[in-house]
């Protein structure tokens, strides 16, 4: 993102679409009301990892108040029983956390609007604080309750 015009930035999960109309969508719904809308366990995960992502860019004028935001969604979606502590979303001071810079959504099961839960297969690739490449590949858990779609717990593969 960058501080002049960050509307026209390609969302950071990599669909394709500006930010606005994608992972921003969810996220502006849940800062305006509380209101957690993302229809399908794919769509969930996704704006959750371009949830990470912004969390972690200081790179541009509003940062402090886009991470705030960033973790206040991420705990949101996250269920009940499996749910962090905002500090533990929260990059301490002087802490540099993963960056990552890619998706790539490998495989889904059930997670659609008519069921209650799904697993998103995907993979992450970023660098971490000395730089070096980090690879993720998550086998992740989502769980729908009255509506909302909520991430439960993942398997870290490799
Ligand atoms: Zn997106």
């Amino acid at each position: 993102m960058t501080a002049d015009q960050p509307g026209a930035e390609p969302c950071p999960c990599g669909r394709g679409l500006p930010y606005p109309d994608c992972c921003g969508r969810w996220h502006a719904r849940h800062a305006a009301d509380g209101t957690l809308a993302a229809p399908t366990a794919e769509d969930l995960m996704r704006s959750r990892y371009t949830a990470f992502a912004l969390l972690v860019a200081t790179d541009h004028d509003d940062a402090a108040r886009t991470a705030a935001a960033m973790v206040a969604y991420l705990r949101a979606t996250w269920a009940a029983e499996t749910r962090p502590a905002a500090a533990d979303l929260t990059p301490g001071p002087g802490e540099t956390p993963t960056a990552f810079t890619r998706l790539a959504v490998t495989d889904t099961t059930g997670g659609g609007p008519f069921d209650t839960v799904g697993t998103v297969t995907f993979t992450a690739l970023g660098r971490d604080a000395s730089g070096a490449r980090v690879r993720l590949t998550e086998h992740s858990r989502f769980r729908r309750e009255d509506g909302v779609w909520r991430y439960v717990d993942g398997d870290v593969a490799g």
